[in-house]
Formats: structure tokens, C-alpha cells, sequence
């Protein structure tokens, strides 16, 4: 079988030691991958003039696959964020975040086996925005006044949110694959259709229709103030959870939460042509260079990215084997310990080497 070529993009601060640490894992799986490194972030902003170079962008496009760390967002304006750079150059739709309790990582909650799946594009998060008091937001507020009977007061800021019967449907199906693609149960699409009847209206008729497509999965709804709820409440009664982009900002940290943070979430930017994974964490830059990060969420992210190439047996034992170390509880960083003590704890290399040791 020909090696997965992958672009690896390292990231800032703590991104390069979890994503070497990811990559020895990887490679320890024994399936091969030809590893593209390529910059983004600050180094490529000193070294190339941009955070995200075209040059990083066109290898992802070749390779379809790209494996990132943190990226630190520089303080000033007149940045690109490369993660929305990315999102939109890829055409990176469905943000896929699994949220599932880890023994050993301290929590509130038990037992959780939640995905999220937002959409990226859309919905409010789109861009499209009016600063109160400009000529701009006036014409808009003119116009709006014109037409509806709601008046918009004069001196609003003003952002747009938009929803589309295409960006619903695929997104929709997105989830509805997954689910049929990872043996889960259920789909359940969060909206507020109550109150914005047309575009969460629109939203919530689409998750309807493409429900049909898949009879053996079960579909429900839910309003997303009563989902939070619910998640406190009865957790385990969801699985699959589908959603516009606003939500799934909230949703999917709210998830992350539950199941014992930053250190240990991984995810996923999935388009039709392109797919980046990476931790959920920033760069961490105090931790930076120390050997004391948590390699697990950009592991894990790994583990997400063998699952999509299909390597399904391959990302079941890494994600044991990370499993297996946290709980021992013996090699893990700071982060994972009752006492945070970092004397105690093993750093970075020591945990990925037990993790190896594991797969
Ligand atoms: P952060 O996630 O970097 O760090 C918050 C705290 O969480 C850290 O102080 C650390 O104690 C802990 N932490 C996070 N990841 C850890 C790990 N793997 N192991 C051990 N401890 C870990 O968030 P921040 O401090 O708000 O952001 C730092 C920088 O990262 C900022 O420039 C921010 O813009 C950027 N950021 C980037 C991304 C991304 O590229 N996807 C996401 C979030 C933040």
C-alpha cells in the first residue's frame, strides 16, 4: 500500500513538540505516511511574510490532508487567521468535534460519548457585519426598515446571519455519514426554529428532509437552550448532535468541558476536497519548549485523521493506547495529575513514548 502523504503543519509555541509527538505515534502504527512540513503561524509570518503561505495551503490541496498544531493569533491588526484562511481557501465545511470521557482525566461528568458536528461557513460567524453609526449600517437599516415591520433602530450594529438550503444539506448529511460510518445511533439537529423561523426554520426542514435518506438512524431536534440542558441533565441520551455555526462554537466547548478540557480534544475541518485535523487547545506559548504539554489532544486528532483515510483499526489502537496510558496515570504531563505537580509528572516525550509502548 503506497504511503498517505499528509501535511504536518507544526504550528507555534507548544505545536511543534505535540505534533512531532503525534507523528511518531503515527508512524509507530506502522502505516506509512510521507510527512509535507509546511509553515503557518508566526515562524511563517518572520520567514515567508504571510501566516499562511500559499505555499501551505497548495500542499494541503495536493496532499487532501493536512495534520496541524496551534497557531498563535498575532496581537495587531492586519492579520489573516489562518484558521479561518484555511477553512475558506479548503472549502472546510463540517467542523467534526468527538467528545468522549477518557478514564483517568478529571471531569464532572461520566460516561459521555457526544460528536458535534457544526457547520463552518455560515450562520452569523459568516463576516458579514455593520459597525453602529457608519453610512454603511444606515443604508442597511433603511433598507431593512423598508421592508419589515420589526424597525431596526438607527444607531444598531448590525450582523447578518445567514443559512442556506445547500450549506444545511451538506452539512446534515455530513453528520448522518459519520453516524453511519462510525456504527452511532442517532442524529439529533439544535436550532432555535422557534424564534428564527426562517433560517433555523430552513435549517431544521432540511436536517427533516435528509433524515429520510437514512431510515436506520434515528433523527430528533431539540432547541439548542433546551440541548444545554439536556446535556447537563441526561447526557446520555444523545450522540450525534448537527448544527449552524454559532451553536457549535458554544456546543462543541460546552462538550469539550465535559469530558476534561482543552488538553485532551481533538477535531476536525472536513471539506469535499481537503480535511485538516488538529487540537482544540491554543499554542500555550508559557508552556512552550518545555516538555511539559499535553501531546494527547493532537494525538487524538491523529487518531481522527487515520479514521477518515479509513484506517479505522489503526485509529482504535492509538486512541487505546492513549486510553491505556491516562489510565495508568503514571506517564502523563501536569496537566493530567490531581496534584498538576510537574515534578512528578512525565513530559511530553516520556508520554508519547508510553503511548507507542501501548499501541
Ligand atoms: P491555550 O489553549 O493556548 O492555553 C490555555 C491554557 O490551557 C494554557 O495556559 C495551559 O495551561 C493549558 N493548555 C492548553 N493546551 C495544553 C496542552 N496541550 N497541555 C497542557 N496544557 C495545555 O489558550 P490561550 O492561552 O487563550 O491562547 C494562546 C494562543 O493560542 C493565542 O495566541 C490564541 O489565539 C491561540 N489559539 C489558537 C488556536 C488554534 O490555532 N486552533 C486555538 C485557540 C487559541
Amino acid at each position: 500500500m503506497a504511503a498517505y502523504s499528509v501535511t504536518l503543519i507544526p504550528g507555534d509555541g507548544i505545536g511543534p513538540e505535540v505534533a512531532e509527538a503525534t507523528r511518531r505515534v503515527l508512524d509507530a502504527t506502522g502505516i506509512e505516511f510521507t510527512w509535507e512540513v509546511r509553515d503557518a503561524g508566526i515562524e511563517a509570518q518572520e520567514r515567508h511574510g504571510d501566516v499562511l503561505p500559499e505555499e501551505t495551503l497548495a500542499s494541503v490541496r495536493a496532499t487532501k490532508v493536512g495534520l496541524k498544531g496551534p497557531i498563535t493569533t498575532p496581537i495587531g491588526g492586519g492579520f489573516r487567521s489562518v484558521n479561518v484562511g484555511l477553512r475558506h481557501a479548503l472549502g472546510l465545511y463540517a467542523n467534526l468535534r468527538p467528545g468522549a470521557t477518557i478514564p483517568g482525566v478529571q471531569s464532572t461528568f461520566s460516561d459521555i460519548d457526544l460528536v458535534v458536528v457544526r457547520e463552518n461557513m455560515e450562520d452569523l460567524y459568516a463576516g458579514v457585519e455593520f459597525d453602529t453609526g457608519t453610512a454603511d449600517a444606515a443604508q442597511v437599516i433603511a433598507t431593512v426598515n423598508g421592508l419589515s415591520t420589526r424597525q431596526v433602530p438607527a444607531d444598531a450594529a448590525v450582523s447578518i446571519k445567514m443559512i442556506t438550503p445547500e450549506g444545511s444539506r451538506r452539512i446534515v448529511r455530513f453528520a448522518f455519514e459519520y453516524a453511519r460510518a462510525n456504527g452511532r445511533r442517532m442524529v439529533t439537529a439544535v436550532h432555535k426554529a422557534n424564534i428564527m423561523k426562517f433560517t433555523d426554520g430552513l435549517f431544521l426542514r432540511v436536517a427533516q428532509e435528509v433524515a429520510t435518506e437514512y431510515p436506520e438512524i434515528q433523527f430528533n431536534d431539540r432547541i439548542v437552550d433546551n440541548m444545554c440542558m439536556q446535556l447537563m441533565q441526561k447526557p446520555g441520551e444523545y450522540d450525534v448532535l448537527v448544527m449552524p455555526n454559532l451553536y457549535g462554537d458554544i456546543l462543541s466547548d460546552l462538550v469539550a468541558g465535559m469530558v476534561g478540557g482543552l488538553g485532551v480534544a481533538p477535531s476536525g475541518n472536513i471539506g469535499p476536497d481537503a480535511a485538516v485535523f488538529e487540537p482544540i487547545h491554543g499554542s500555550a506559548p508559557s508552556h512552550a519548549g518545555k516538555d511539559e504539554a499535553n501531546p494527547t489532544a493532537m494525538i487524538l486528532s491523529g487518531a481522527l485523521m487515520l479514521r477518515h483515510l479509513g484506517e479505522q483499526a489503526a485509529a482504535e489502537r492509538v486512541e487505546r493506547a492513549v486510553k491505556a496510558v491516562i489510565a495508568a496515570g503514571e506517564q502523563v504531563t501536569y496537566d493530567l495529575r490531581a496534584d498538576r505537580d510537574p515534578a512528578k509528572a512525565a513530559g511530553t516525550a516520556a508520554m508519547t513514548d508510553a503511548i507507542i509502548a501501548q499501541l
